[in-house]
């Protein structure tokens, strides 16, 4: 038995039909698929990996590194997938840290990463944003005949670093039942059927593409079209294929300034999921009244897999995260006490989705887990009377002003509300009286003409003083990283001096 192999890889053996559709139109069936899967497991044991070895991924988006992924699964390695835009300094810190046995990347970037994979006693083979390679030449030698290795549900799966906006980034261990329990409950909340076609233009080093893209579609028995990127042009040339879309909130304010993203192209959809990012209530409004149809908002990380998901029949309501997932308990606690309704505090959850703790880092781990199994997210929010979770932010983001505390997002909503504002990011700088003052980073609409002045002023009657931003600039764009989150560690650099 293999936990994540039998249920979301083995099956493919029955499937004649395409799997992946592919950017330039081509596919892969599943047969085909599970042939390269078998083919990687049987290429990456041949190089030493045993079960339990971490195998670095540091490669473009192709079918050939998810099939990576089912051979590491199917091996009983450790996937650990890493950002595409880390440099080889940055990898040389995860190298250390986890200490795979291999690593791969593409062959442009190999010079580079040889010393470092060296210095760590890594192993290091390429894989191709073409598919090509070392791992392909040395798969394509091995004729598919693999058994999977035995797992149970509490082996580990994967290791996925945390963004670490705030110090290093700490390896989330994930196990089979993890990612297993996740994918199950999704495709059931959310109607997954195998015919299912999902729109996949996330990236896969990050757990919304690889597990919850993934590993729902496999699981469901769906097809996939597997794009490399997010890029408007070409999902809108694919959208008439396919039934679903998941994707980050830029996903979908860029699709909406495009005219070719017309009500008819998506008339036949099925569901547009959103994560990762909080999606503005006007992004949502914005998107039904062009299209008709109502994103359903969910909220994971890294850590837990997904935790909350609006209702798929129910009211999908703007601004809100929905509720807990089936068999996910969630509770907001304050001063060591759970509040509740409409009452703001710190988010924790626990169940078959919460990780094992962090790699290597018992310290951390005791941290943000309790023996009881509640994780702490280290997210604001509340429920509101109907049960709908809220996110107010991470509480790290919190403003101190004068012994005060300001949740950013009460403040964004009331900036983002007055006309000529698109967005806006709220964020504490130091201050010598206040120790923190509330800032304001702001976003217009296309056209629109106001001034700093005028904003703060129109925010003057809604919010008390404590509250309202002492100061503010207006950008063109606010610097978000590749799953669409506003980087506010990088605004809170930029912008540290200003009350100094
Ligand atoms: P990551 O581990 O990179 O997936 O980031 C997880 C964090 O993203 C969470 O702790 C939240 O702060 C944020 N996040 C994810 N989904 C949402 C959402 N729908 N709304 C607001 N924040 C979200």
């Amino acid at each position: 038995m293999n936990t994540l192999f039998d249920a979301l890889f083995a099956p493919l053996s029955r499937r004649d039909d395409p799997l992946l559709l592919l950017a330039e139109g081509g596919s892969l069936t599943g047969q085909a698929f599970l042939t390269l899967v078998n083919r990687y497991a049987q290429a990456l044991r041949a190089v030493g990996v045993m079960p339990g070895d971490r195998i670095a991924v540091q490669v473009a988006k192709t079918p050939e590194a998810l099939a990576v992924y089912g051979a590491a699964v199917g091996l009983g390695a450790v996937f650990l997938p890493l950002n595409t835009a880390y440099t080889p300094e940055e990898v040389d810190y995860f190298l250390g840290n986890a200490t795979p046995r291999l690593m791969l990347c593409d062959v442009t970037r190999a010079n580079a990463l040889a010393p470092v994979a060296a210095r760590h006693g890594v192993a290091l083979l390429t894989l191709n944003a073409d598919g090509s390679g070392s791992l392909t030449e040395a798969a394509s030698r091995c004729d598919g005949d693999f058994t999977p290795v035995d797992r149970g549900p509490e082996d580990l799966a994967a290791i996925l670093y945390t963004s670490g906006t705030t110090g290093r980034s700490k390896g989330a261990m994930l196990t089979h039942r993890n990612l297993f329990s996740n994918a199950e409950v999704l495709v059931d909340l959310w109607r997954f059927t195998r015919a299912d076609v999902l729109l996949h233009a996330l990236p896969i080093f990050h757990t919304h593409g690889l597990f919850v893209a993934s590993n729902v579609s496999l699981l469901s028995g769906g097809r996939m079209i597997f794009l490399p990127g997010f890029e408007a042009g070409q999902v809108i040339r694919h959208l008439p294929q396919a039934t679903a879309l998941m994707g980050v909130p830029t996903f979908f304010t860029r699709l909406l300034d495009d005219p070719r993203f017309t009500r008819d192209l998506v008339a036949h959809m099925r569901l547009f999921v959103s994560g990762s990012a909080p999606l503005l209530a006007e992004t949502h409004d914005s998107f039904a009244a062009r299209t008709g149809h109502r994103i359903l908002e969910r909220y994971g990380m890294t850590e837990t897999n997904m935790n909350t998901s609006n209702p798929h029949d129910g009211e999908r309501r703007a601004g809100t995260v929905g509720f807990p997932l089936p068999g996910v308990e969630l509770r907001v606690m304050a001063e060591g006490a759970e509040v509740g309704p409409e009452v703001v505090g710190m988010i924790e959850v626990r169940g078959p989705n919460v990780f094992k703790g962090y790699w290597q880092m018992p310290e951390k781990t005791a941290e943000e887990l309790r023996p009881d199994g509640w994780f702490i997210t280290g997210d604001l929010g509340k429920r509101d009377a109907d049960g709908y979770v809220h996110i107010v932010g991470r509480a790290k983001d919190l403003v101190i002003t004068g012994g005060y505390n300001v949740y950013p997002k009460e403040v964004e909503l009331v900036l983002d509300e007055v006309p000529g504002v698109l967005e806006s990011a709220v964020i504490g700088l130091p201050h010598p009286d206040f120790g923190e003052a509330v800032f304001a980073v702001i976003v217009l609409n296309t056209g629109a003409v106001i001034t700093v002045d005028a904003v703060l002023a129109a925010v003057r009657d809604r919010l008390a003083r404590f509250k309202q931003p002492k100061a503010a600039v207006i950008l063109a764009d606010l610097p978000r990283n590749t799953m669409g989150k506003v980087q506010k560690n990088l605004l809170r650099e930029t912008y540290k001096g200003w009350f100094s």
